[in-house]
């Protein structure tokens, strides 16, 4: 049977699984939960003070 790796785990997943192309439920909401958290830290990574490619002053 032809089998795609799971996104979150890598794990095969077979053809018309239940969760496809997921292995399981679980692997779905992870695999939705970090993409959720990259879309909401791009936009916040300017709003929290934070400057990645600025080195403080240190006098
Ligand atoms: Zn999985």
């Amino acid at each position: 049977m032809k089998t795609v790796p799971c996104p979150t785990c890598k794990k095969p997943v077979p053809l018309g699984a239940e969760f496809f192309p997921f292995c399981s439920d679980r692997c779905r909401l992870i695999d939705l939960g970090r993409w959720a958290d990259e879309q909401y830290r791009i936009p916040a990574a300017s709003g929290q003070g934070q400057l990645p490619d600025e080195e403080p002053d240190e006098e």
